[in-house]
């Protein structure tokens, strides 16, 4: 079955108004590719601005986390319904970088998943080996169970979205072979079967995009540093295979 690419951008804890206006400004008809859904994560806090600034250009929002309970008292936390109200539509949850500074576990993935499913959120669960466990040959037993333990119940085909991403390989320029991601891609679509989208996320460029996205099992891209600039998330889109 042939999935549409998703292109998703994580601008992590950079950005600002000003930013967020340029970048939608570089969102012009002739510069979007038509074959793949487009997506930008920007920190919490400009959610709701982004979402009216891309109103009808063809890209979704989405937040870079959400608070596992629905409301109460979680000083600082965002929830997945307020992220909804926003106007997001998907959420990224247990990304590396969460996992490491905030003590993320599979449980704590998993339950962030349901309750993101419970506002009516897609969400993005990232799994991804540190460079210690591929040098130890566990990358895959690692993101197969980092996979198991979070994957929500009841998520149909559709309803989530995985993404692949080497802790290794984030914010460093470094990306595995495409061998090594088809390998990885491939023992996660045993776990979730066909119609769920899987993601490669880890120093995607302009000019590698074309190559990981052609990688069988590679439905898109999960872009950092390369999505803070709307000429090159759009370069990488441009790069994604037409379903
Ligand atoms: C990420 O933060 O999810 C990511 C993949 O970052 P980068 O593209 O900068 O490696």
């Amino acid at each position: 079955m042939a999935l549409t690419p998703l292109i998703a951008g994580n601008w992590k804890m950079f950005g600002s108004r000003a930013m967020a206006s340029r970048f939608a400004e570089g969102l012009t008809p002739a510069a979007l590719p038509t074959g793949p859904d487009l997506l930008i994560c920007p920190p919490a806090a400009l959610v709701g601005l982004v979402a009216s600034l891309f109103a009808g250009r063809g890209v979704s929002v989405g937040g870079q986390d959400c608070h596992a309970k629905a409301e109460g008292a979680h000083t600082g936390d965002t929830s997945a319904a307020l992220l909804a109200d926003l106007g997001a539509r998907y959420v990224i949850v247990g990304h590396s970088e969460r996992r490491a500074d905030h003590g993320e576990t599979n449980a704590t993935v998993r339950a962030k998943a349901m309750a993101a499913l419970a506002a009516g959120l897609t969400p993005i669960l990232c799994v991804g080996e540190t460079l210690a466990e591929r040098d130890a040959g566990q990358a895959i037993t690692i993101v197969r169970s980092q996979l198991q333990e979070s994957l929500p119940d009841g998520a149909t085909a559709g309803a989530v979205v995985i993404a692949y991403e080497p802790v290794w390989a984030i914010g460093t320029g470094r990306t595995p072979t495409v061998a090594d991601i088809a390998e990885v891609h491939a023992a996660l679509r045993a776990v979730v079967g066909d119609g769920v989208r899987i993601l490669y996320g880890g120093s995607v460029k302009p000019g590698n995009a074309a190559e990981i996205l052609a990688v069988a099992n590679v439905n898109g891209a999960l872009i950092g540093g390369a999505s803070l600039a709307a000429s090159d998330f759009l370069a990488i889109a441009a790069a994604a295979p037409t379903a």
